[in-house]
């Protein structure tokens, strides 16, 4: 069983209960804001879809994956979006540190 962006359903309870703020610029999640930055989005850290355990799959603001896109982790916190937001590698949470170090591979 996986959701329609083929995250498994028990991969998905974890992270939901895990990342309650963007895992990126630390911005917590309100359900029904219209902000962009108060709202989760599913990131897969690698950007990889196929990579989808709890190492990669993780919970941003749309402002930060708008802002990510496509873009290597470690070229996207050199950006100017980052460094203006004060987003670099000390700074993200636990699950992005560990894939700056280790980065999740396909199994
Ligand atoms: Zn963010």
């Amino acid at each position: 069983m996986a959701n329609r962006w083929g995250i498994p359903k028990e991969v998905e309870a974890f992270v939901k209960q895990r990342d309650t703020s963007c895992v990126y610029c630390g911005q917590k999640f309100l359900e029904h804001s219209e902000s962009r930055k108060q709202k989760a989005s599913w990131e897969h850290i690698v950007n990889d879809i196929r990579i989808n355990g709890i190492d990669n799959i993780s919970l941003c603001c749309m402002s930060c994956n708008d802002s990510k896109g496509a873009k290597l982790l470690e070229d996207w916190l050199k950006s100017d979006y980052c460094k203006q937001n004060n987003i670099n590698r000390n700074s993200v949470a636990q699950v992005v540190k560990a894939a700056i170090k280790n980065p999740p591979k396909l199994k």
